[in-house]
C-alpha cells in the first residue's frame, strides 16, 4: 500500500508539473499574441423581442485566440491574461476593435446598433480607465451612448475605492453598464443600489433550467420584475429553444441573447443576420 501510495504521489506531481508547464507555455504564447495579430472578435446578436417582429439591437464582442489551427475560447486564456496583467492591453484592443467594427455597421443601415464589451476587474482597477474609454471613443468616433460595458458581480465584490468613481464617470459620459451573469455568484441586491448599473443580464443557467422548474421560473420572473421596477433593461442569456423564448416573452423580458438567434461569429458572417432583421 505504501509503495502504491508513493507511486500515486509521483503520478500526481507529474500531473502538477505538466499543468505548470502547460500554463507557462500558454503564458509565453500569449505574450506576443497581440502583436502577432492572433486575437479575433466574434459577435453575438442581442435581440429585442416583439410580438410581431424581433430585431437585433446590439452585439456582444467575444474574444477568441487563433493559436495555430485552433480557435481557443476565452475561458481557457482570459484568466492567464488577467494574472499576467496583459488583459489591460488586450482589453483595450477589444474595445477599440469592436467600436471600429460596429461603427462600420452604423454606416451600413444599422445606425443604433449597440456594442457590448466585457471588462475584467484588472481594467477597472487601472487608474484612469474612464479616460481610456473616452480616448477610444474619441479616436474611433463611436458614440458613447451606443457602448455597453459588461461587468460581473465578482468584479464588484473585489472592487477598489475607485471603481464607483470610474463607473460614475463612465455613466456621465453616456456609456451604459451591464451587470453580467446575474444570479450566479454572490448576488447582492445592494450592488443594484450602490452602483450605476443600467442593464441586468440574467445568467444562462437560470434560463436553461427554468423550462421545467417552477421555482426557477419564479426566480426568473422576480428578476424581470426587479429590473422593470428599477427601470433597468433585462437581457436573458443562453436562449436555445423556442420554449425558452416563449416563456421569457410571456414574462415581459424585453431582450434576449442565445444560440437560438445566433451564435457568436466573425463580423463577416454576422452581417447577413443583421441585414435580415433590418426594418423593411
Ligand atoms: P459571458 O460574458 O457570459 O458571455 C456569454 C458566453 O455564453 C459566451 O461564451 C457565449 O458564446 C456563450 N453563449 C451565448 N449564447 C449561448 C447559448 O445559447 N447557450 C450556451 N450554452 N452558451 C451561450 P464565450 O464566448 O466562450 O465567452 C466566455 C466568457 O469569456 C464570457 O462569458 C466572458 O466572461 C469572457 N470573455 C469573452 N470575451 C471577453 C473579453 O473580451 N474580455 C473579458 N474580460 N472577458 C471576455
Ligand atoms: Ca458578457
Ligand atoms: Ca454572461
Ligand atoms: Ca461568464
Amino acid at each position: 500500500a505504501k509503495a502504491s501510495g508513493k507511486a500515486q504521489m509521483a503520478l500526481y506531481s507529474d500531473a502538477l508539473q505538466r499543468d505548470a508547464h502547460h500554463r507557462l507555455e500558454m503564458e509565453n504564447a500569449l505574450t506576443d499574441a497581440l502583436s502577432r495579430d492572433q486575437f479575433e472578435i466574434h459577435y453575438q446578436p442581442i435581440v429585442e423581442v416583439a410580438a410581431s417582429r424581433s430585431r437585433v439591437v446590439g452585439v456582444e464582442a467575444l474574444l477568441r485566440w487563433r493559436r495555430g489551427d485552433r480557435l481557443v475560447p476565452p475561458d481557457e486564456f482570459i484568466s492567464v491574461l488577467e494574472e499576467t496583467g496583459a488583459i489591460v492591453e488586450v482589453g483595450e484592443w477589444v474595445l477599440r476593435e469592436a467600436c471600429r467594427q460596429v461603427l462600420l455597421w452604423h454606416a451600413n443601415g444599422h445606425k443604433k446598433l449597440r456594442c457590448s464589451v466585457n471588462l475584467s476587474s484588472r481594467q477597472l482597477q487601472e487608474s484612469g480607465f474612464a479616460d481610456v474609454v473616452a480616448r477610444v471613443l474619441a479616436e474611433t468616433g463611436f458614440p458613447a451612448t451606443s457602448l455597453v460595458l459588461e461587468i460581473t458581480e465578482s468584479l464588484l465584490m473585489q472592487d477598489g475605492p475607485e471603481t464607483l468613481a470610474t463607473l460614475r464617470e463612465l455613466e456621465n459620459s453616456g456609456v451604459r453598464i451591464a451587470l453580467d451573469d446575474f444570479g450566479t455568484g454572490f448576488s447582492s441586491l445592494g450592488y443594484l443600489h450602490r452602483y450605476p448599473l443600467h442593464i441586468i443580464k440574467v445568467d444562462k443557467s437560470f434560463i436553461t433550467k427554468a423550462a421545467g422548474d417552477e421555482r426557477l421560473k419564479a426566480i426568473s420572473r422576480a428578476i424581470i420584475g426587479l429590473g422593470r421596477g428599477l427601470r433597468m433593461d433585462i437581457i436573458a442569456e443562453g436562449i436555445e429553444t423556442p420554449e425558452q423564448m416563449e416563456f421569457l416573452h410571456t414574462e415581459g423580458c424585453q431582450f434576449v441573447q442565445g444560440y437560438w438567434f445566433g451564435r457568436p461569429q466573425p463580423a463577416g458572417l454576422i452581417k447577413p443576420l443583421l441585414d435580415s432583421m433590418l426594418d423593411p
